[in-house]
């Protein structure tokens, strides 16, 4: 599989890299670069027993095997499955009993498949990172919660043990997050030997979407130049530098070197840079190379760790929820660390929220609420554009917060006269903008998704916006 079926992208190999993907050609922004099925798809480690057709929390066990967890509206699961569970002589409550066993297990049956074989060769030839997890925690935690149990009823020999630890380096290392159309939100996660190619950069040029039908579709973010790299942020892209390179070392096992990892103002949004303590105009930023935090104003050096330990504790303390709560903490850290740090724009998102469900809940929203959630969109979107480039799914919600905040101030304030008729216009036109810019975000979304019917209430509001300008010209 060199060449994808579409001819958009191709395998490349490099020494520092391993086989990863680039452009085949030049793409444009929104080109479908690939669309695959999962070969294994399964619960998350630690979910609590599920359903293995639906994912919902199961209350019965299929009849035909007598071992598989199914809920209410299911009768059965993948044939296959049932039938090799039905000739395994488990224990009843095997699964019950070992949940944690069943992804890792629908491994060793794709091993055992022989209509499989092809796909079970192709998934062999992901990384485990084994030399990195050997002896470590995770190491022994699958030793004891999937070796174990499944050596016990002798579905694997001892000698297995080694490859089994393979199966579950390669599923945590390379599944992507599924949604489920579940309410419960059971997390699974999925295996996509081709969407696994993907190297990740902090900064990615890619757009994923996951649908109810647990399909991945891969478009370009933006425009790719033939042969450049093809990136998906395997992180939070919100998070600060130092956050995101810890969570790609402990689950992808590497030191994240890319553009804006290796600068220090983070291209310049500031998400990790804390306010100078020696001076009024600096912000402190960590030198790797000195391994300091140091102002790019007057070069004090500074220890910034007992600040973010505090930071930490108030910042995401689970008590903070309410408005004035977090309206302070704004406050307080825009001065400490900066308005910009990821910390602060991560209580901002969350305030964002909350004037959200306000506004969804009341039929007249209140002014004030409208004009603050507009100056927050407008202090987050300018860090999404850089940091997201291109399609994105946090900047396609965060332009609709902005764009239908506008619109609604807009007619409260011609309504009560507060602004002209010929400014009420103006302002709709720069709404309709920003509504047309989300929507050519949201549009990728599959309709199923939250984002999907958030597309679909954009698009309305859309028609609304231009209804109103209509009507306003004509007065
Ligand atoms: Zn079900
Ligand atoms: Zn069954
Ligand atoms: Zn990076
Ligand atoms: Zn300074």
């Amino acid at each position: 599989m060199n060449n994808f079926e579409n001819g958009k992208c191709k395998i490349a190999v490099s020494e520092a890299m391993g086989r990863y993907l680039v452009a085949a050609k030049s793409l444009k922004q929104g080109d479908l670069l690939l669309c695959e099925q999962p070969v294994i798809i399964g619960p998350y480690w630690g979910s609590g027993l599920c359903c293995l057709t639906c994912y919902k929390r199961s209350c019965k066990i299929c009849h035909k095997c007598d071992v598989a967890p199914l809920c209410l509206d299911c009768s059965a699961h993948d044939d296959f499955e049932c039938n090799f569970l039905a000739m395994s002589n488990l224990p009843k409550n095997f699964l019950i009993d070992n949940f944690d066993v069943i992804t890792p297990l629908r491994f060793i049956m794709l091993s055992k498949n022989p209509s499989k074989v092809d796909c079970y060769n192709q998934v062999m030839k992901m990384e485990s990172h084994c030399a990195e997890r050997r002896g470590k925690s995770i190491w022994s935690l699958h030793a004891d919660c999937v070796i174990k149990p499944l050596t016990d009823v002798k579905m694997i020999r001892e000698g297995d043990a080694d490859l089994i630890q393979r199966y579950c380096g390669i599923l945590d290392v390379n599944t992507f997050e599924v949604r489920t159309d579940s309410f419960e939100d059971i997390p699974i996660r999925g295996l996509y030997p081709k969407a696994a190619l993907l190297s990740h950069d902090c900064v990615s040029n890619t757009f994923i979407a996951l649908d109810a039908s647990r399909s991945i579709r891969v478009y370009s973010g933006g425009d790719i130049a033939e042969g450049d790299p093809i990136w998906n942020n395997y992180t939070h892209a919100l998070s600060g530098t130092e956050v995101r390179r810890q969570h790609l070392m402990e689950g992808k096992y590497f030191h994240c070197k890319c553009k804006r990892c290796l600068d220090p103002t983070e291209l310049g949004t500031h998400l990790s840079s804390i306010k100078c303590n020696g001076c009024e105009r600096g912000l402190t930023m960590f030198d790797e190379m000195q391994n300091v935090w140091r102002c790019n104003f007057c070069e004090k050096t500074q220890d910034v760790d007992a600040l973010m330990t505090l930071a930490r504790s108030e910042i995401l303390d689970e008590e903070v929820s309410s408005v004035p709560m977090l309206e302070q903490l704004i406050v307080k850290y825009s001065k400490l660390l900066n308005p910009n740090h990821y910390l602060v724009v991560d209580m901002k998102q969350k305030l964002t929220a909350i004037f959200r469900n306000i506004c969804d809940y009341e039929v007249a929203p209140q002014p004030k609420i409208l004009q603050r959630k507009i100056s927050l969109c407008e202090e987050i979107i300018p860090i999404l554009r850089v940091i997201q480039p291109g399609i994105s799914r946090l900047k396609g919600i965060a332009l609709y917060e902005y764009f239908t905040s506008m619109y609604e101030l807009t007619i409260l304030n011609v309504n009560d006269k507060s602004i002209s008729i010929k400014e009420g216009v103006e302002q709709l036109l720069t709404a309709e903008k920003y509504a047309k810019e989300s929507l050519k975000m949201l549009l990728y979304e599959p309709q199923s998704t939250p984002e999907g019917h958030l597309a679909k209430k954009a698009m309305l509001k859309l028609k609304s916006i231009r209804e109103n300008i209509t009507l306003f010209q004509k007065l």
